[in-house]
């Protein structure tokens, strides 16, 4: 393949890329280590979206769900016919190894290598989740994907943290009959709750339906029970399930393997030009949440998008001029 550029990850702003560099008649190709947008497969089954659909559509091309915010099935319906429709030309499950900067890049996959000029990293952030370090976390008890309520049914379920995923599997799980108890760091659920959940949450807490640790932090999770370090002190309460809300970050070691300098304080901020999104390296450019470093709340899809016409635009410049 005689490749004017390489994007990494197929998720929406690596579709949005794959979109806009078609539309200019650039020659590319998307690999993508999963499923097509692999971290919105793996979202829980029944999220909705906090952005309305308008917000979520990429290449211009409309989004109509049956309410103004979609759902996960209705998000990977989009994204599906968008694919497919417009015979975007992508490789699920080839993993990106390494790329290596000799004449243009080197992309090496586990199938094979691609050669091009340039190449958009837009890795997400959805692989790698913040660990609690916390003795008893890689029990199978514990998890940091929550999918579905179901399972915990009748189960004594504890949910870490204070935010729209957290908050979401306490509600989903505490309706199908879990007794859930929250740990949260923070002395109030997080401000960043959908608006139309947090009154929810908040009087289930107050009428006891839900019970809550404010300012408080697991500690230690066993086979049959768990450690928190409460603001009272240590307590240990009967549990079967962990669910840890923590967050994730994005592949810091895949970005400085690249060649990208990272800022040297805990955000870990990737180097590029805001207008243009190329890195510190010539051609290789980042795309999407991937940016933000460690702040995973400052890009979204609603407002990344726009990096695929930045990126394209800088690239047909370049080419011009050369
Ligand atoms: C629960 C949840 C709810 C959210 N709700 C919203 C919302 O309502 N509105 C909004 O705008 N944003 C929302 N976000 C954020 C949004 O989903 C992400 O911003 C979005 O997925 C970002 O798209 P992306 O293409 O940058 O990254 P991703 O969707 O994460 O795509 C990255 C892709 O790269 C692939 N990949 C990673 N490494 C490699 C590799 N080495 N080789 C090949 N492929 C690789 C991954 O498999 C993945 O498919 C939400 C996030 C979460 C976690």
């Amino acid at each position: 393949m005689n490749l004017d550029l390489i994007i990494i990850g197929g998720g929406p702003i690596g579709l949005a890329c794959g979109l806009e560099a078609k539309k200019h008649g650039l020659n590319y190709v998307i690999l993508e280590k999963g499923c097509l947008v692999n971290s919105l497969y793996r979202y829980p089954a029944n999220m909705t979206f906090f952005s309305t659909s308008d917000r979520l559509e990429i290449g211009g091309v409309p989004f109509v769900s049956n309410n103004a915010k979609p759902t996960r099935p209705e998000a990977l319906e989009y994204y599906r016919r968008v694919a497919f429709s417009y015979k975007l030309n992508i490789r699920l499950f080839e993993q990106v190894e390494a790329i290596e900067r000799e004449n243009g890049y080197s992309v090496r996959t586990l199938k094979g290598t691609y050669h091009a000029p340039r190449v958009i990293i837009a890795t997400g952030f959805y692989d790698i989740p913040n660990l609690l370090n916390i003795p008893g976390e890689d029990l199978p008890k514990v998890t940091h994907y929550y999918q579905e309520p179901h399972f915990y049914a009748g189960m004594k379920v504890i949910v870490v943290g204070a935010n729209n995923s957290s908050v979401d599997a306490a509600l989903e799980t505490y309706r199908k009959g879990a007794e859930v108890t929250m740990v949260i760091r923070e002395g109030e659920i997080g401000r960043r709750v959908k608006y139309w959940v947090k009154p929810d949450i908040e009087n289930r807490i107050a009428e006891g339906s839900i019970r809550a640790y404010f300012h408080s932090h697991l500690v230690a999770v066993r086979e049959t029970e768990a450690d928190i370090r409460t603001p009272d002190g240590l307590i240990t309460i009967p549990n079967d399930f962990v669910v840890a809300a923590t967050g994730y970050q994005p592949n810091f070691s895949f970005l400085e393997q690249a060649g990208i300098t990272l800022s040297e304080d805990e955000k870990r901020y990737p180097t590029y030009d805001p207008d243009t999104q190329e890195t510190n390296l010539p051609g290789l450019y980042l795309a999407g949440v991937v940016c933000g470093g460690m702040d995973t709340h400052v890009w979204f899809i609603e407002n990344s998008r726009i990096h695929a016409e930045k990126i394209i635009g800088h690239i047909l410049s370049q080419i011009q001029s050369a």
